[in-house]
């Protein structure tokens, strides 16, 4: 089969285009035909070699995929081969025409729901379900800043906080990225690289601040976010990449919470709670993953340099 191969961590063009043997099954797994692999930045700092999780040399990238069930190994119940499927940690990469998944991280995709949709689930919305409502505690009534919106799991975190009844701002960096978060039902939106958007954020809530806050960019925002947040809000640290110096005298004052995440540490059992909330919101079509643009695998270093370009709007793809 075909697949992308990093035999060394570095930039983009160290990912190739190979055949590879397609992954032998094994008890408890399922083999997906990926129709659709989802790139996400993560994908790009374990290629760098800079994550923290660094697998061993050589491997094929990719963590979000969708695509037909192939294969099911001995003791797997409930997956039928020829299902339409999307997954989670896979145990082999998704930038590959077949991917091994464990089957406890297979999830059924909706009829409605392209495979190339299907790619961009499991990363971006369930980070932004874990924190909108595991971290942030954000409740229906609730004014939330979703401080990168525009990408993808800013628009995830969007869709579910005005499905659940949360009033939404969110910051973007071009005009049809803001006018895509507006879209997804934010209330307001505003220019993250403008000098005036905290004060219109501060104006848009009448000096009170808001209730929740997650931040896609946190070593640039988060001495920011600390006089945006509301008295006893908080901020969740999606994403950061760097460091900043903050003054703490913030947080006593308003009684914030400051708070993080990483999708890896999630709970097994929360992960299956989120995939069936999710599951809930891809059938009545509160949830729609949005596509930004699609490549080929042989084009999968192109679209690891799109992807750190300024002007997200959502989710890139590689089509297999
Ligand atoms: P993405 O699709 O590439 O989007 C990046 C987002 O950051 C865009 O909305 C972009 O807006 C925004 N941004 C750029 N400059 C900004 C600024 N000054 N202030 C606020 N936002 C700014 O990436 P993603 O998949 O949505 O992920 C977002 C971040 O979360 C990444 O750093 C990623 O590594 C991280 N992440 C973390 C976890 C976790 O487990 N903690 C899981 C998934 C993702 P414009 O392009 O419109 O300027």
């Amino acid at each position: 089969m075909k697949a992308i191969r990093v035999h060394q961590f570095g930039g983009p063009e160290v990912m190739e285009l190979e055949d590879v043997p397609t992954p032998k099954l094994e008890a408890g797994q399922v083999l997906v035909r990926v129709e659709a692999a989802g790139v996400n930045p993560v994908d790009t700092y374990i290629r760098a070699g800079s994550y923290a999780r660094r697998p061993e040399l050589p491997f094929t990238p990719g963590i979000d995929g969708a695509g037909t069930v192939a294969g099911v190994g001995t003791g797997v119940s409930g997956i039928e081969v020829g299902a339409r499927v999307y997954g989670g940690w896979p145990s082999s990469g998704t930038y590959a025409e077949m991917a091994i998944y464990p089957a406890e991280q297979i999830y059924p995709l909706p009829p409605q729901i392209s495979f190339q949709q299907g790619a961009g689930i499991f990363v971006p919305y369930s980070t932004a379900h874990r924190a909108l409502f595991s971290k942030g505690q954000a409740q229906s009534g609730e004014t939330v800043l979703v401080h990168g919106a525009t990408g993808s799991v800013g628009l995830a975190a969007t869709q579910l906080a005005v499905a659940a009844g949360m009033r939404v701002l969110g910051t973007g960096g071009t005009p049809e990225g803001r006018s895509l978060v507006l879209d997804q039902g934010a209330s307001q939106v505003f220019d993250h690289h403008s000098p005036d958007y905290p004060a219109e954020i501060l104006a848009a809530t009448a000096g009170r601040g808001v209730d929740v806050i997650l931040e896609m960019l946190a070593n640039v925002n988060l001495e920011q976010d600390l006089n945006l947040v509301a008295s006893y809000g908080r901020i969740v640290v999606i994403g950061s990449r760097g460091s900043l110096e903050i003054n703490p005298r913030a947080v006593m004052s308003k009684e914030s919470i400051v708070t993080g995440l990483t999708l890896f540490n999630t709970r097994p059992e929360d992960l299956t709670q989120i995939q069936k909330a999710l599951q809930i919101g891809l059938q009545d079509g509160t949830l729609r993953p949005v596509i930004n643009r699609e490549f080929s695998l042989a084009e999968a270093n192109q679209a690891h340099r799109w992807l750190l370009q300024p002007g997200a709007q959502g989710n890139l793809v590689l089509i297999l």
